[in-house]
């Protein structure tokens, strides 16, 4: 139990790897802020299911990852009900898939706003406090594509690649103060993310559901295996704990052996 009495704060965790990541800190015994959007009765279960499971307090925050207001609201809410932010998992994330010339110029606003923006916004708010109490960890899930690019994913990439960038330079502002800032890097994770972008792959490439998981997705894994939800979370763990203090400005890649290509 690492991280009791602390509060983690993980955006985009009511499904798939943020919600992975929010289970396995509340393992760790701290407290759980979970954010993102879904069927009420679903998030519901989800948060409650964490306080029972686990013993520890577990908030749910609606707030739009686009909107900066609501990022500042969730985090000051936090701060207010549960003490503190500790652990920042910016985690939030959407994926839209075309060629640049017919790429949405909304498609292009909200991917930067939700995977790179936000990041800066959760950060603005939670290091002051962080800072006071002289502790903290922020971990982003990038991507292989903070490393590698992919055709037809443009604003993705350069979303993920700016999180990298962000990172690096938070974490050495962040250095002196006992606070680490690393990415997670992950291959293909089978999420629902994941799976909701193979009908848009098969019309951008022409192919079949089949082609796509086989030709597109695993083609870039050496190991031919999707990473899971609690490999990453597992890892997140990690990070967060004092075994992880000198760990700083990293960019992790859990990709089975991606972007060692
Ligand atoms: P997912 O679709 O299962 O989860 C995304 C989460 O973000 C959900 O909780 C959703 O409600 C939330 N979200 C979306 N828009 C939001 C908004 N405006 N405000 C607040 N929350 C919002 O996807 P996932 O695969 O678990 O992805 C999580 C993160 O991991 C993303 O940043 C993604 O880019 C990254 N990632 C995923 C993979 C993969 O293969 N699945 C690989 C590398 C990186």
């Amino acid at each position: 139990m690492t991280l009791k009495t602390k509060t983690a704060l993980v955006t985009g965790s009511t499904s798939g790897i943020g919600l992975a990541i929010a289970r396995a800190l509340a393992a760790e015994g701290a407290n759980i802020v979970l954010n993102g959007f879904g069927k009420p009765e679903e998030i519901e279960r989800a948060r409650a299911a964490i306080e029972t499971e686990f013993g520890v307090r577990a908030l749910y925050s609606g707030a739009d990852m686009s909107k900066p207001a609501e990022i500042d609201a969730m985090v000051r809410d936090t701060t207010e009900t549960l003490g503190s932010v500790d652990v920042l998992v910016n985690n939030a994330g959407i994926q839209f898939v075309s060629p640049i010339e017919d790429f949405p110029a909304e498609k292009w606003e909200q991917i930067i706003a939700i995977n790179l923006s936000s990041a800066f916004y959760t950060m603005h708010a939670a290091i002051p406090g962080m800072k006071a109490r002289g502790w903290g960890r922020i971990i982003n899930t990038a991507s292989a594509h903070s490393l590698v690019a992919s055709p037809f994913k443009s604003a993705y990439v350069a979303a993920k690649h700016g999180i990298a960038g962000l990172s690096k330079t938070a974490a050495l502002e962040l250095a002196p103060h006992r606070i680490t800032v690393n990415c997670i890097s992950p291959g293909y994770v089978w999420t629902p993310l994941v799976e909701a972008q193979i009908p848009d792959t098969m019309k951008a490439r022409g192919l079949t559901k089949e082609q796509v998981i086989e030709d597109v997705l695993l083609k870039a894994q050496p190991t031919k295996e999707f990473v899971t939800v609690d490999q990453v979370a597992a890892l997140a763990v990690f990070l967060s704990s004092d075994a992880a203090s000198q760990i700083t400005g990293a960019n992790i890649s859990m990709d089975g052996g991606w972007t060692a290509q």
